[in-house]
């Protein structure tokens, strides 16, 4: 019986614990940029050529800037040390691999590695 108190004791300071961290504990906001970290893409303007960073979304995605559908996902090859946009479709399925630069035909990467010119946009 006295375990089982313990164990309600522990439960019970957990369950205040877990709530105190929800009411009190960093907003949602602040905790959220690891978490979006992984989820958030590069893009790039297919008309100005401007990168930008923001949740994976369908593309050719708004542009606030233009107000028109210009973005689409960039993705990074680390030969050309620079973003290219993500090939059409109809490229795509010419790369089983998966997308490759054009130039180079090395991967291209979703996040550029650390270190590298690219890094800023990360
Ligand atoms: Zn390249």
């Amino acid at each position: 019986m006295k375990v089982f108190v313990y164990a309600l004791l522990t439960l019970s300071v957990l369950a205040a614990g877990w709530l105190g961290w929800q009411v009190f504990g960093p907003s949602r906001a602040a905790a959220t940029p690891t978490v979006e970290r992984c989820v958030e893409i590069t893009f790039i303007c297919t008309e100005t050529g401007a990168l930008s960073r923001g949740p994976r979304v369908e593309t050719p995605a708004l542009n606030p800037a233009l107000g028109r559908a210009t973005l689409v996902q960039a993705l990074y090859c680390p030969k050309c040390q620079k973003w290219v946009p993500m090939p059409p479709a109809a490229v795509l399925e010419r790369m089983p691999l998966g997308p490759v630069c054009l130039e180079h035909r090395t991967a291209l990467l979703e996040t550029a590695p650390a270190g590298s010119p690219g890094e800023v946009l990360r």
